[in-house]
């Protein structure tokens, strides 16, 4: 069942094996028929990750990416319209011969053409099957599942179930019954699962619980792992130890040496521990009714917190509200902060409020970070304040009259929503002496992009003359990749979105420094 914690444990079997230095890679398959998710509401879909090279995919993504601290490619993302849509290309251009095309060989074999190559250069590879067991649209990939033991070798499959628990509140009890269904579906579509995940959001006796799933499932009950509610998700690795899970998996996997769980125990003791100062973040956002909207940024923000050793309170904050409250009310609201973060976002919806926080961070000397939309916003907002009253980007007046955001492509592209964004990895080259420069330490970084519009260069020079500094560029296109003010406690912006390249035991450059100003902040 999606939600489940399918994602946290795909990536925390992946974790335990690179902990026995296994090369590992992980790839998932979605159920849906879009291409890729780049077309999904993120309200409703959650956050949608993307890879360095450029494909836009399913969150999962970014747990795989936080879990194995390594960089996953195209390979690892597969929709269900992807697929269909390279077979249905095929058969046009008469690749099948002439053969009526079906899900089973046709789709199947295109399935495991996949899995395979995507497992080619490593030791071990972990696919995640979204969806539920017994639904219409993951009938094929179950099976495909099913006949990859055949063609790689039953010894060389191992298949572990994931299933949820739920709990009666009336009668106090965790109910195995469904749990039970879904073995008993798996088997009948011809997988009898080696390892089973019991996910409960409640306390249980684990012994009781193993006994009763043993009993209805034949699973041996060394190899039912039970997974309640941690109080971090970086704690998953460490129990998959405790439960000697890992070494099965492990054994398995062939795999000699111990794990070597160090890293996992620190980002536990750094993630658990309370620590005595709190800052107080504003997060001035629109999509606010899905907490998977923001994973990554919001697991950015909490590492960078930590490695700061400052407690976390992240508050959001409805810019349409903002935009709609009297200047006082919104004065009011925005004191209250230490920092101030907008996050990347797409339409008109809002923005006049997250231009006004960022009008008051600016005029208020109070730490702001912008990422992609944010980092626009802080561009009009820094512009109509010095001398260009009627900025704005390209995407809310398309006719504006001082554009400082604009679209730079072919203009015939923008009606599209699928396909038309620059996406992936670009490297940036930071100026000398910028707080950019301060902050990475490094003379050139490379990040990761979503979005159409960019800062206009035809106003570089302007903006530059009354105080901007472009303080990062990318040099394969000359493009503004950083903003920053000087003389300002932290006021930076990025066009790309370096949520996707923080890890849990490695906190991204502008989120430290970004915490680290609001720590600051908060004493003055
Ligand atoms: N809507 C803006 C653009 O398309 C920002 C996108 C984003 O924040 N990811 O350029």
């Amino acid at each position: 069942m999606s939600g489940s914690g399918k994602g946290i444990t795909t990536a925390s079997i992946g974790a335990c094996l690179k902990a026995r230095r296994l090369k590992v890679s992980i790839q998932k398959f979605d159920m849906y028929f879009n291409v890729d998710a780049g077309t999904l509401k993120p309200g409703k879909h959650g956050e949608v990750y993307v890879t360095s090279d450029g494909v836009e995919t399913d969150l999962d993504l970014g747990h795989y990416e936080r879990f194995l601290d390594d960089e996953l490619d195209r390979r690892s993302s597969v929709m269900q319209g992807a697929l269909i849509k390279e077979i249905i290309e095929k058969e046009r251009s008469g690749g099948f011969l002439g053969d009526d095309v079906q899900v089973i060989p046709h789709i199947t074999d295109a399935i495991q053409d996949k899995m395979i190559a995507a497992g080619r250069d490593s030791d071990v590879h972990i696919i995640e099957l979204g969806g539920t067991v017994g639904d219409y649209e993951s009938l094929a990939f179950v099976e495909a599942a099913r006949q990859l033991a055949y063609r790689v070798g039953p010894q060389n499959v191992l298949y572990v179930h994931v299933v949820y628990l739920p709990y009666l509140q009336t009668s106090g009890e965790i109910k195995t019954k469904p749990a039970q269904n879904s073995v008993r579906d798996l088997r009948s579509i011809g997988i009898i699962p080696n390892v089973l995940v019991l996910r409960s959001e409640h306390p249980s006796d684990h012994d009781k619980l193993r006994r009763k799933m043993h009993l209805f499932t034949s699973v041996s009950q060394k190899d039912i792992l039970i997974l309640e509610n941690a109080d971090t998700v970086y704690r998953v690795p460490l129990t998959l130890e405790q439960q000697g899970i890992a070494d099965k998996i492990a054994q398995w996997c062939n795999a000699r040496g111990k794990a070597n769980m160090k890293v996992w125990q620190d980002v536990v003791r750094r993630a658990t521990k309370q620590y005595a100062k709190t800052i107080k973040i504003g997060m001035i956002a629109k999509y606010l009714d899905n907490l998977d909207t923001y994973i990554s940024l919001i697991e950015a923000v909490r590492t960078a917190a930590w490695y700061n050793r400052v407690e976390l309170d992240l508050v959001w904050v409805d810019a349409e509200k903002l935009e709609e409250m009297t200047e006082s009310e919104a004065v009011l609201e925005l004191m209250k902060f230490d920092g101030i973060l907008i996050p990347g976002g797409f339409g008109e919806r809002g923005v006049e409020g997250m231009i006004r926080a960022a009008t008051y961070a600016l005029q208020n000397n109070v730490p702001y970070f912008g990422i992609c939309l944010g980092m626009q916003v802080m561009t009009i907002a820094f512009a109509r304040q010095n001398g260009f009253p009627h900025a704005n980007s390209k995407e809310f007046a398309p006719r504006g009259r001082q554009l400082v955001i604009t679209y730079l492509k072919g203009q015939k592209e923008l009606h599209m929503t699928g396909g038309t964004m620059r996406l992936g990895s670009y490297d940036c080259k930071l100026k000398k002496g910028s707080l950019a420069h301060q902050v990475y330490d490094q003379d050139r970084v490379t990040e990761r992009h979503r979005h159409r519009f960019e800062f206009n260069p035809a106003y570089k020079d302007k903006l530059e003359r009354v105080g901007l500094v472009i303080s990062g560029v990318c040099p394969q296109n000359g493009l503004a990749e950083i903003i920053e003010v000087p003389k300002h406690s932290y006021l930076i912006g990025c066009q790309f979105h370096p949520e996707f390249s923080s890890r849990p035991m490695r906190p991204q450059p502008l989120f430290s420094g970004f915490l680290k100003a609001a720590a600051k902040h908060s004493v003055q």
